[in-house]
């Protein structure tokens, strides 16, 4: 039977001869085919997969792995590119779009040996946090099928979850990895704006999109995002920082004798905002296993300190006003002209048409964003709205630069609560929007983060930790959190 811990073990079982990638896409089809009920894949490519896992068998056959993610299963959130296959946002809006390109992540798996096992379902254009905004349902949790996944990259949160693949990639604009990450009770990586190429990423918000990694290991997150990131010519606010061997770092957590590479016995200068902890919406258990677990962090020497931070109120308010800016702009290129979506009503002149495709296109949450987007652009709002928003972002970063002057990473629950019901939320789009307060700030001022599943709450369900470090220290990012997983409790 097909066992897997980690892309290490799983390329040790390889070229030992205990496994083959057919092997492994075998069981990971079987697996999707006995999960369907989860609705964690809008497409499988079963035999599109089996054909490369055959090539690069035969390619180990004769010497060398054909890169870092030789027949790693990987799936893909509906929104990032994949030459020649479906692409719909989960939206009724793209029809039956096929990409006509790879995303540059998407190419740079490929050339590292992945397997592209699936196209994964999440919120219709990557909006909303609990994957009941897709077109085509909910995604259901693996922990408890009466609650949600978390969105909006729910699919690819429960494929790792399930075991229906190794990894994922999903998409991170205000918390969209991470915030299913923690409800699904693995890790859920958000790098440095501009760490990893958005080429190729369909757009929500432009300067808040980041293509992020889900995996049960955060040697697996390192790793594919030592494939992922780096610079590319396609797309301008990508870094051309040089991307470091995150993969090296890891402490390896499972039974493993590795040497511990990178001194796992440094201690940090670690930092929590005061308001967030004490925010009234958290909910007291998590509330009460993240304090108690700063004890153990202190404890084990590194320092905890409480800081004000009295801007996290605006993190929300700023974060919905600039993203629905975007969207609303970043989305008025569906007009069911060249492609997508197109009305069937006829007679009609061609913004009657324009209007009519768009309405019949776009879901009930993607409307209220383009709509709230166009008001907050709107002549006599913009100033109120927003220029103030950028104003508020501007001022976060000068904030974040200070703080990490004195500190090394932020701490934070990634969630204020557990995974909700299906359904609970759904008729309260407020609440639903609050519930991102502490996932949005890093994606307002760009910095990396990571949600690790370190705590199971008193109802059974899994939550996790956020870490934020300075941007583009994602090589600190990644020791600490090693450290962090060795004192899950
Ligand atoms: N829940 C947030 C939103 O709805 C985040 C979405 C995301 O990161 N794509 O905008």
């Amino acid at each position: 039977m097909f066992d897997y811990t980690s892309i290490k073990a799983f390329h040790t079982a390889l070229q030992n001869g205990q496994t083959t990638c057919v092997e492994a896409v075998l069981f990971y089809t079987q697996s999707i085919r006995e999960n369907a009920h989860l609705n964690a894949f809008l497409e499988v490519y079963e035999t599109e997969a089996l054909e490369r896992a055959k090539e690069l068998d035969a390619a180990a056959a004769i010497g060398q792995l054909v890169g870092p993610l030789h027949g790693v299963i990987v799936g893909l959130k509906d929104v990032i590119a994949h030459k020649g296959h479906t692409l719909t946002a989960s939206s009724r809006m793209l029809g039956n779009f096929q990409s006509v390109y790879h995303a540059t992540a998407t190419q740079k798996l490929l050339d590292a040996g992945a397997i592209i096992i699936g196209r994964q379902n999440c919120d219709e254009f990557a909006m909303g946090s609990s994957n009941e905004n897709s077109a085509f349902g909910p995604v259901l949790n693996a922990a408890d099928t009466t609650r949600v996944s978390g969105g909006s990259s729910g699919g690819s949160a429960v494929a790792v979850q399930a075991n229906l693949c190794m990894v994922s990639l999903g998409s991170d604009t205000g918390g969209s990895v991470r915030q299913p990450a923690d409800f699904c009770g693995i890790i859920g990586l958000k790098p440095s704006y501009g760490r990893v190429s958005r080429y190729g990423l369909i757009a929500y918000a432009s300067s808040f999109d980041q293509i992020g990694i889900f995996s049960k290991t955060l040697e697996d997150a390192a790793l594919v995002l030592e494939v992922i990131a780096g610079p590319d010519e396609y797309d301008s606010t990508v870094s051309q920082e040089s991307v470091m061997p995150y993969s090296k770092v890891v402490v390896n957590q499972a039974n493993d004798t590795e040497e511990k590479t990178a001194g796992p016995s440094k201690k940090f200068k670690l930092a929590y905002f005061k308001e967030a902890l004490e925010h009234p919406s958290l909910d007291k258990n998590i509330q009460a296993q993240t304090l108690a677990y700063f004890e153990k962090l202190k404890q084990e020497g590194h320092t905890v300190t409480a800081i004000d931070f009295s801007l996290l109120e605006y993190v929300v308010p700023t974060y919905y006003v600039l993203t629905t800016a975007e969207a609303s702009s970043n989305l008025s290129r569906y007009d069911g002209v060249r492609y997508g979506h197109r009305t069937t009503t006829s007679a009609i002149d061609l913004t009657e048409m324009y209007k009519a495709s768009r309405s019949e296109g776009f879901g009930e949450e993607v409307k209220r964003r383009i709509l709230l987007g166009t008001f907050v652009l709107s002549e006599g709002f913009f100033d109120a709205y927003f220029t103030k928003a950028q104003q508020v972002r501007q001022l976060l970063k000068q904030q974040t630069d200070g703080i990490f002057r004195d500190f090394d990473a932020i701490l934070s629950p990634t969630v204020p609560s557990p995974a909700f019901k299906i359904g609970e939320k759904t008729n309260d789009p407020i609440e639903m929007f609050l519930g991102d307060i502490y996932t949005v700030y890093a994606n307002l001022v760009g910095i990396p983060a990571i949600s690790l599943p370190l705590f199971t709450h008193t109802n059974g369900m899994p939550f996790g930790l956020q870490v934020m470090t300075r941007s583009f220290d994602e090589m600190g990012l990644i020791h600490l959190s090693a450290q962090l997983m060795e004192l899950r409790s």
